[in-house]
């Protein structure tokens, strides 16, 4: 079983490569920005109380994403892996992670941590925007605020599987083609 953990800032291209990565390696693709936005859309508890979060760039509590993410996960007993995108991203929701894993006698295989930029980052997420329909893509002030949670909240997330030698950082500045070359070239390089 391979699960990977696709890390790295907002719109770092997680979302991109995370499809091509579920395509090569068969993998379930878990995404929680996705999930939360469903809920929005259908208008679930869970998405009523997203929703603010989200709107402002902030994180949705720890205790009801890492429920909401086991759950997904025990939906697909018949995975053969999974791809977590968006997901840890603070250290309790790392943790969390672990001992959910290893209580189903697997764990995470590697982090493969996209590197962008700041300046590319905000050219690219307003540019997102024009299409995505997404609130907390269209205001300058709500992704600066996403980066700034990543950077207090979320980086240290890559901290904690450097110190298991489970972090691979890849250049997310390319092509998609080229960026997904060097994602497998990540994977398959692991032992
Ligand atoms: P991006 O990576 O571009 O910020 P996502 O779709 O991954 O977009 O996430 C959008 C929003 O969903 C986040 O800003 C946050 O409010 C919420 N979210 C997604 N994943 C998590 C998570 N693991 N923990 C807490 N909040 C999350």
């Amino acid at each position: 079983m391979i699960n990977l953990v696709l890390f790295g800032p907002p719109g770092a291209g997680k979302g991109t490569q995370a499809e091509r990565l579920t395509e090569k390696y068969n993998l379930v693709h878990l995404s929680t920005g996705d999930i939360f936005r469903s809920n929005i859309k259908g208008g679930t508890e869970l998405g009523k109380l997203a929703q603010s979060y989200m709107d402002a760039g902030n994180l949705v509590p720890d205790e009801v994403t890492i429920k909401m993410l086991e759950s997904e996960v025990d939906a697909r007993p018949d995975a053969g892996g999974f791809i977590f995108d968006g997901f840890p991203r603070t250290e309790t929701q790392a943790k969390a992670l672990d001992s959910f894993l290893n209580s189903k006698r697997t764990e995470v295989t590697m982090m493969l941590a996209l590197t962008v930029d700041d300046e590319e980052l905000k050219t690219r997420l307003l540019k997102r925007a024009e299409t995505s329909g997404r609130a907390d893509d269209a205001d300058p002030k709500i992704i600066e605020n996403r980066i700034a949670v990543y950077k207090k909240e979320t980086a240290p997330v890559a901290e904690y599987y450097r110190k298991q030698h489970k972090l691979k950082e890849v250049n997310g500045v390319g092509s998609v083609d080229e960026i997904s070359r060097r994602l497998y070239e990540a994977v398959e390089d692991h032992g």
